[in-house]
């Protein structure tokens, strides 16, 4: 290697864009010895990415920093349709609400990326005990798999070796010598105190290089990957002649709506999206009808200036008039909508964010959908490396995300091709857009925009019938641990309607047994990287029901159980340390004991904690938060409730009856590491018997 120091590593991450950063903060959740590199090394941020949408939300709250998101943000709670009268003149013709009501208790807000990202590093710093930190100016030079160890859990098949740039190499000049920060080369991250002092020791390295031998590598490094190219994978997909202008500014305009997003459709200038965001800025998205490719296929981006987009601005707003004296950022781009090929290769490398799909950036979706891959990823990885998990779960990455990457260019080929079209004049002008259509694709767009429509497919995580289907090199990812009918399988969800197999678990608000406290129950499902199973108890009042609490207990306390023989339990004291068990039961809180009415499997004590008060929920009025309802909400019967299992990333895995512990253990034996159950005792007797 000519000298170069070499490293071992669990992960190495390349790029640190929104995706990058998502992945680094599984890491440091998970405790992994990991990396995470940036060429780059800009000194100002601004632009770019802006809107989180509610699952984004609730992901970034799920780690423990959507608060500062959510106080920090704008919150978008009105879309107002805009389109041309009878006499061409734009007018209001109608208002839907910005997040489907009800699917969240988080609505879509903005905020730049550049706060984002900071959230995400200062997280990152935290649950890493600072060893964690964002490398920039260090670029990859190549990588090479060595495919004799993929199979080798222990091994580090994938070598890569890193050079450090120079300062004036790692932060590119602005193009066509604009004062005003412009993003026709991607900017970063904000450049803070503590970062400076890193950026300097990289620095101090400049010319040097090193040899880095990985367990897993993630290509987080945007549109024109070079992960992806270095492992031969492809885009597909083309671009279209629509290009648009985007500014950050603060308008001065008597617009009525400025402060709401609008979608507006001129009569003959272009649309136009206008977004607004925190400290009265408002992002445009402005079409520009006069300016086409060339023959090349490609626009000419040097031609086109702040003038000429906030120009074409104006012409779609009139007769309202808009201004502005501070713009914040600007940019231009070209509409491309394409998906890779290969989302990993030997699921040691693994590709994520922009590197696999790009597409047209008005719908909102690109940092959000690079996040929540990463959001998919981190934790089977880190359960993985730690030896907890089955490496067969890291297929279900591209299988799960592939397809959502895939919906993703549908959804923005629509909506992009009914925003860039002309409206029609009215309905024999076939070659226009229909507003009505229009309004249509918005509302169902919007389902897919807030990000909780995705819909996880059968697999090893997923216990649903149908076909897993296979991997992009062709191997079959694995199916789940039991096969059931169609049939068997509509009977099971109804018994939590409101919970589907392979959607995200919605949130409704519970009480804590001990104190009463009330707690929306996705708080319950923090990003830990562990399993939950959710025993949704019923009325344990009732003699025969409790009788079925217990017999379902019992099974889940026994030895030979999943909760005892996962890896990286600690015994007794561990119980709940990679699959926590949470009850939500439906009786009178006033007349229920925890200690006296709950099975010690369900609020177990740990010698250092005391019992554990944090488990066991119930859906009941609260003082001052009024009722959550959860089990109507949930589509639970309140004397009989269920079982769910809900995997680390709130995804729900299965849903059965509290008489199906089998299918809940085929469920861990399918995706977990289990020990082997040999000496008969259990473990907590085994413990007590004195040794010889
Ligand atoms: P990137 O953010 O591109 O990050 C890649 C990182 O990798 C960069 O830091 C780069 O320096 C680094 N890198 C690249 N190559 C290498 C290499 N060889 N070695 C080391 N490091 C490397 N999305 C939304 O969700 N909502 C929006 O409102 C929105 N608005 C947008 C507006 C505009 C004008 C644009 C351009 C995009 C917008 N997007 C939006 C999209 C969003 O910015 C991207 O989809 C998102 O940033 C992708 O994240 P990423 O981490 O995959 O890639």
């Amino acid at each position: 290697n000519g000298g170069q120091p070499e490293s071992n590593v669990d992960v190495l991450i390349i790029g640190a864009g929104p995706a990058g950063i998502m992945a680094a903060a599984w890491m440091a959740r998970m405790g992994l010895k990991a990396r995470i590199i940036d060429k780059r090394s800009t000194k100002v941020f601004c632009g770019q990415a802006d809107g989180l949408n509610a699952r984004s939300l609730e992901m970034l709250d799920s780690l423990g920093f959507g608060d500062r998101a959510w106080k920090e943000a704008n919150h978008m709670i009105e879309i107002c349709l805009w389109n041309p009268d009878e006499n061409g003149i734009i007018r209001r013709s109608d208002r839907v609400p910005d997040t489907p009501v009800g699917l969240s208790r988080l609505q879509q807000s903005t905020l730049h990326q550049g706060r984002i990202e900071r959230f995400f590093l200062d997280n990152i710093k935290k649950y890493s005990n600072g060893t964690i930190q964002v490398e920039r100016g260090v670029l990859p030079e190549s990588l090479e798999i060595e495919q004799s160890k993929v199979e080798d859990q222990g091994a580090y098949p994938v070598t890569v070796k890193l050079r450090f740039l120079t300062e004036e190499e790692a932060a590119p000049k602005q193009l066509g010598g604009s004062k005003v920060s412009d993003g026709l080369f991607r900017s970063n991250l904000f450049q803070e105190a503590d970062e400076d002092a890193l950026i300097k020791q990289t620095y101090e390295r400049a010319g040097a290089g090193e040899t880095v031998h990985a367990k897993y590598v993630i290509g987080c490094d945007g549109a024109r990957s070079w992960t992806r190219t270095t492992l031969g994978f492809e885009l597909e997909g083309e671009a279209t002649d629509m290009i648009w202008g985007v500014m950050d500014v603060i308008p001065f305009t008597d617009f009525p709506d400025i402060r709401c997003r609008c979608a507006i459709h001129s009569a003959t200038h272009g649309s136009l999206m206008s977004i607004p965001r925190e400290n009265n800025l408002v992002r445009l998205y402005i079409q520009l009808v006069e300016v086409k490719p060339d023959a090349s296929g490609r626009a000419d981006r040097s031609k086109i200036t702040p003038e000429l987009i906030f120009n074409a601005a104006k012409r779609i707003l009139d007769p309202y008039k808009i201004d502005y004296e501070v713009c914040d950022w600007w940019t231009a781009y070209q509409i491309g909508q394409r998906v890779g090929t290969n989302f990993d290769a030997h699921q040691r490398v693994f590709l994520a964010g922009d590197a696999v799909h790009t597409h047209s950036p008005k719908a909102g979706q690109g940092m959000n959908i690079s996040m929540q891959d990463c959001y998919n990823l981190g934790w089977k990885l880190g359960l993985v490396c730690r030896g907890i998990a089955k490496p067969s779960i890291l297929k279900t990455y591209q299988s799960e995300r592939r397809r959502i990457a895939r919906d993703l260019i549908e959804f923005d080929n629509r909506f992009a091709r009914l925003f860039s079209g002309r409206p029609a004049k009215d309905i024999l002008d076939a070659e226009g857009v229909s507003m009505d259509e229009f309004k249509e694709a918005f509302v169902q767009g919007n389902m897919f925009a807030c990000g909780l429509s995705v819909n996880y497919g059968p697999s090893n995580l997923v216990l649903k019938p149908g076909d897993a289907g296979e991997q992009g090199d062709g191997s079959a990812v694995a199916p789940p641990a039991v096969t059931m009918s169609e049939a068997d399988f509509d009977r099971k969800q109804a018994l939590a309607t409101g919970i589907p197999v392979g959607m995200c678990f919605n949130s409704f608000q519970v009480l804590n047994q001990s104190d009463g406290r009330p707690w929306q129950f996705q708080k319950r499902l923090p990003a830990d990287g562990r399993f939950r199973v959710v025993l949704f108890a019923g009325n344990i009042h009732n003699t025969q029901q409790k009788k079925r609490v217990e017999a379902f207990c019992a099974k889940l306390d026994a030895p030979s159980s999943f909760l005892h023989r996962v890896v990286g339990n600690d015994g007794r004291d561990g119980l709940h340390s990679v699959v926590e068990i949470l009850t939500i039961h439906s009786a009178k809180r006033w007349d229920t004991e925890l200690l006296r009415d709950f099975p010690e499997v369900l609020r177990p004590f740990r010698r250092a904690t005391g019992w554990s008060y944090d488990k066991v929920y119930v859906d009941d009025v609260s003082y001052h938060e009024g009722f959550g309802d959860a089990y109507t909400n949930y589509g639970v019967d309140k004397k009989r409730g269920c079982v769910v299992i809900v995997r680390p990333d709130q995804y729900v895995a299965w849903v059965g009856d509290l008489e199906d512990f089998d299918e809940v253990q085929a469920y861990f034996e399918g995706c977990l590491v289990l020990k082997e159950y040999t000496t008969g005792l259990h473990p907590y007797v085994a413990a007590d018997v004195p040794e010889g």
